[in-house]
């Protein structure tokens, strides 16, 4: 029988985390369980989430409503092929999607991950400028300190900085940047910043088939909130220069910002929206990309077809995961939970203001950033965490919290202390 220390060592000789090295991994940590907001490792150790596992597990760890509805759906079938088969997970899931997300949003493409939903995104935009007798419009816009995925396509429309285009650049395609936009949620908009976003699509509309942006939080490449008139102002430029306008909600969806979606602070529609990530409760994985009925019907124009179709599309027990963990959040109140939570973490953090390592502490709905002056080395800092009995895992200057949603007050406080701590051992 092989001992706890037998798989780590394992592990180290055998498997490729997440941007890690195969020679000098960091360290990694087994775990036995999970329940709730807690994460039991081998050792024994109990660890609070802050993380809700790369922002997905939103209801927490094996919620007995999302459990019992795979269970019921792998008693059924687990899966079947999506070409020539359908099943009612998804055309539950699909009727759900359309019904809480913007009005115009009313067609539905069902991916493994949240990358290949923009992929699926990007394709639906240049298929449909073709159908439309624009085929010079290929190309992409996107503000920097974006972050949409890990695929070739996701990769070329990431902040081209941090985003590898260093290491893939005679690979990606190259695309239009623009800058990311003004930080602050309420700071006034700068017509400047729209101004340079107008010069683009006019030297360049020939070949822009859209414009992608996360909407109200840019995630991966910074966690910048910026105010949502920059979207209401944007979609109009982009209807003036005939350029799809796409919305990547794959972080942001679900209540994550306080609203259902990020785009419900705005007063518009995107043409084409990605969601992922918490779209199954954090349970397995599964994407969609949803878009209008221009598109759809545009890119189907005279016998045309999408041309994409993942083997596994559509899973039904991600679909029926996706079912209960929507079902759920239709019982909360999603404005006043998150408040709450976003209250929760702002007075949990804030001491972290009168750190001399920190630079800024800001909080929107479910996020809760502290910015420090310097990069951090995780190395180092995610043992301390570890052993303060918390999971949080911090990235380039920012430790930040992103918990499962049925966090407690407690908990809560908890992470913050932790927080606190180990910044304070950080030099500056
Ligand atoms: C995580 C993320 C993605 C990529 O999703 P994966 O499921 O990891 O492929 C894309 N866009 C945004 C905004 C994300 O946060």
């Amino acid at each position: 029988m092989k001992t706890d220390q037998n798989y780590l060592d394992l592990d180290k000789q055998l498997l490729w985390h997440p941007y890690t090295s195969m020679s000098n991994p960091s360290p990694h940590f087994l775990v036995e369980k999970a329940s709730g907001c807690e994460i039991t490792l081998s050792n024994g150790r109990t660890l609070i989430d802050g993380m809700s596992s790369w922002w997905s597990v939103i209801h927490g760890y094996n919620h007995p409503t999302i459990n019992s509805a795979i269970q019921e759906q792998l008693s059924q079938f687990s899966h079947v092929m999506f070409g020539g088969l359908t099943h009612k997970p998804a055309i539950d899931l699909a009727e759900k999607l359309i019904a809480i997300t913007p009005t115009d949003l009313q067609r539905v493409f069902f991916s493994d991950s949240g990358s290949v939903s923009v992929e699926v995104a990007l394709k639906m935009a240049i298929q449909y400028w073709n159908t439309q007798g624009k085929p010079s419009k290929q190309f992409f816009v996107t503000p920097k300190s974006g972050y949409h995925g890990d695929t070739f396509a996701a990769m070329s429309v990431c902040d081209p900085e941090n985003g590898m285009h260093n290491l893939f650049a005679a690979a990606l395609t190259q695309q239009y940047f623009i800058s990311p936009p003004p930080t602050g949620l309420d700071t006034a908009i700068k017509s400047e910043y729209l101004d340079e976003i107008r010069k683009m699509f006019e030297e360049n509309h020939q070949c822009i088939a859209g414009f992608i942006i996360e909407p109200v939080v840019q995630n991966a490449g910074g966690m910048r909130f910026y105010n949502p008139e920059y979207l209401n102002q944007i979609r109009a430029l982009c209807d003036e220069f005939d350029i799809l306008l796409i919305f990547d909600e794959i972080a942001t969806g679900f209540g994550r910002t306080g609203k259902l979606f990020a785009t419900d602070h705005t007063n518009i529609c995107p043409d084409i929206m990605c969601v992922g990530k918490a779209l199954t409760g954090g349970y397995m994985t599964l994407a969609a990309t949803l878009t209008n009925d221009k598109v759809a019907l545009g890119i189907s124009h005279e016998g045309g077809v999408f041309m994409h179709g993942p083997t596994f599309m559509g899973n039904p027990l991600a679909c029926s995961a996706a079912n209960a963990s929507l079902a759920l959040l239709d019982e909360y109140n999603i404005p006043e939970k998150i408040t709450q939570l976003e209250n929760w973490m702002k007075a949990a953090l804030i001491r972290c203001e009168e750190l001399e390592q920190v630079k800024e502490v800001r909080c929107l709905g479910g996020i809760g950033v502290v910015e420090l002056h310097h990069p951090i080395n995780l190395h180092d800092i995610q043992p301390k965490f570890v052993e303060l009995g918390v999971w949080i895992r911090p990235f380039g200057k920012l430790i930040y919290l992103m918990p499962p949603y049925i966090i407690s007050e407690e908990q809560i406080q908890a992470l913050g202390k932790a927080i606190y701590q180990v910044t304070n051992t950080l030099p500056h």
